[in-house]
């Protein structure tokens, strides 16, 4: 298989399924619903998005355990779509591990090299150092089930990373561990990517994973790409509402966008005044998206600009700070994360930098 590529071309890469009623004349859907993308040699991409997004059918299509039902996947000018998964020789990393109970450590890291008829020589040598990236040298002669969670995941890693393969493809790899582990295993595959530079792509439901690790994001939504971004767009600039409400924007208030200054259009409600909304929107109704930690709490009295003026109904206090659940005078919630002392039943003021505050049009938000 091409080592040299520059690009992996994915060309509206589509996987229909036949629904439940497939019998009684209804058309297949489509899983994967035409995605395009060139994704550069060495990049780590993560394909992020809610469970049934089509994330996963998107690596099986990308592994060969999935025929396409239209499109192509080119490496370069050379079509991969058509070859069995064998003949592609990517590199696959599965949430369950996937080792085989009876061989040691090294054995499943050698099983792949065995197959493909290498020398035991050098089997010994290349399974070393996979073993050295991935620190468990020391545990080469134990079975999987003598290990740990993450030991195991750095298991299947090593069986992954041994072939040299193009593309290494891995489908939500730390979703079995828990949360200490699966902090340290990011570390862990983001190292491991900087020293290989491997082309990664990475599937997974988790907006810090993704954006921890990714070079790019493609954040996924009913089989349709969303967007395709770097880890600061798509938190920074989501190109709608539905990236917005994955990437942590959880409020959402409904508002009238009506006045226009220098700034662009404001929106201004009963104890709202928000500035710097797209001019486009004038006229219309807009939803306003914003944070709960792009907030800043005014004290008691203070005027501020850009603000939101709402009375406290709840605190969940989390230590270093709370998360307020503010009720708007037209009975929108709104959530705001801070420090601060306010008690239900407290009037507090909320300012927001402009350019903290996304709009969209109301219609997009079903
Ligand atoms: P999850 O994280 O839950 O695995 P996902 O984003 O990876 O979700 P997919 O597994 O790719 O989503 O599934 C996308 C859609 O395709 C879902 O609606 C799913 O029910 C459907 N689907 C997947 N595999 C099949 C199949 N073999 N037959 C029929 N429908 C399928």
């Amino acid at each position: 298989m091409k080592h040299d590529f520059k690009t992996l071309r994915l060309d509206k890469v589509t996987r229909r399924f036949d629904g439940p009623n497939a019998g009684k004349g209804d058309a297949p859907v489509a899983a994967l619903g035409g995605l395009s993308m060139n994704i550069a040699r060495g990049e780590f991409v993560a394909l992020l998005g809610p469970s049934g997004c089509g994330k996963s059918t998107a690596l099986n299509c990308l592994a060969g355990l999935l025929a396409l039902s239209d499109g192509g996947i080119y490496l370069d000018d050379f079509r991969i779509d058509t070859l069995p998964p064998e003949q592609r020789g990517f590199g696959m990393v599965f949430q369950n591990y996937a080792l085989f109970p009876h061989m040691t450590v090294a054995k499943n890291v050698g099983f792949g090299l065995l197959m493909r008829g290498v020398a035991a020589a050098d089997i010994a040598v290349r399974v070393k150092r996979a073993l050295e990236l991935v620190q468990l040298l020391q545990h080469a002669d134990k079975l999987p089930g003598q290990l740990s969670g993450g030991q195991q995941q750095r298991v299947a890693i090593a069986r992954a990373i041994v072939i040299e393969p193009p593309l290494i493809l891995m489908d939500e790899p730390l979703s079995n561990l828990d949360a200490k582990l699966r902090l340290e295993m990011r570390s862990e595959i983001r190292r491991i990517h900087g020293e290989l530079g491997r082309t990664t792509i990475y599937v997974t439901h988790d907006q810090d994973e993704a954006l921890s690790l990714a070079d790019r994001i493609v954040v996924m939504k009913d089989g349709l790409v969303q967007q395709i971004g770097t880890p600061q767009e798509v938190y920074g600039q989501p190109s709608n509402l539905h990236v917005a409400r994955f990437m942590g924007y959880r409020n959402e208030l409904v508002l009238d966008v009506s006045a226009q200054d220098g700034n662009g259009a404001h929106l201004s409600g009963p104890g709202i005044s928000l500035a710097g909304i797209p001019k486009s929107l004038l006229g219309q109704r807009a939803t306003v998206s914003i944070r709960p930690e792009e907030f800043t709490i005014c004290a008691p009295g203070e005027q501020a600009g850009n603000s939101i003026t709402a009375s406290v109904e709840s605190v969940e206090y989390y230590g270093c700070e709370s998360l307020f659940m503010l009720r708007t005078q037209d009975r929108s919630r709104l959530y705001v994360r801070g420090a601060g002392n306010a008690k239900p039943g407290d009037n507090m003021t909320v300012s927001v930098p402009q350019e903290r505050v996304l709009a969209y049009p109301v219609e997009q938000a079903a």
